[in-house]
């Protein structure tokens, strides 16, 4: 069996397209969808199209730095999203995968405080999350190698390591 699952390009073009229908279907019609980057903005970006959502945000969440390493806690980036924005709205947070659904977590409870409803959906759900999110295209506990993160950067930026 595969040490890990691989979402290629090519499969994240069906996955995407699948969620988006699990979407439709159950009558849920966002204002607004709210990625979490850097993974998320793609998912985002796929829903919004084929959902004919327009209005993305952007919320910036740091919780990994290698395979299976994490921060002691999810960290919100700036910008930090205006609630102004969400205020009141039907919001779709939109993210690659719930681990163990911290970040999701912290984005959901975020949102809570500001807007109408909230619901998330995820190309993938491991079993330990501890959000369950509305619409997930396929489970696993595998770590899983995304076609955007799948190679290394082509350049070394100032200041920081490679590989760490
Ligand atoms: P969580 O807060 O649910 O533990 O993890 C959220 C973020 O961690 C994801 O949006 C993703 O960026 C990263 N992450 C968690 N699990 C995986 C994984 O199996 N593969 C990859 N490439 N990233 C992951």
């Amino acid at each position: 069996m595969a040490e890990r699952e691989e979402l290629t390009w090519e499969l994240f073009g069906s996955a995407s397209r699948e969620l988006a229908r699990m979407i439709a279907d159950s009558g849920y019609e966002p204002d607004l969808i709210l990625s979490i980057a850097r993974g998320g903005l793609f998912v985002a970006g796929a829903l919004g199209y084929a959902l004919d959502v327009k209005n993305l945000h952007v919320m910036n969440v740091e919780f990994y730095t290698g395979v299976d390493q994490r921060l002691d806690l999810p960290v919100v980036l700036p910008p930090v999203p205006n609630a102004v924005d969400l205020a009141g709205a039907k919001v779709l947070v939109a993210d690659d995968v719930a681990d163990t659904g911290a970040t999701l977590k912290l984005v959901r409870d975020f949102c809570a405080e500001h807007v109408a409803e909230v619901r998330c959906a995820v190309v993938y759900e491991k079993p330990h999350s501890k959000v369950s999110c509305e619409y997930v295209w396929r489970r696993t506990d595998k770590w899983i190698n995304f076609a955007w993160s799948a190679q290394p950067p082509v350049v070394q930026r100032a200041g920081q390591v490679l590989d760490a």
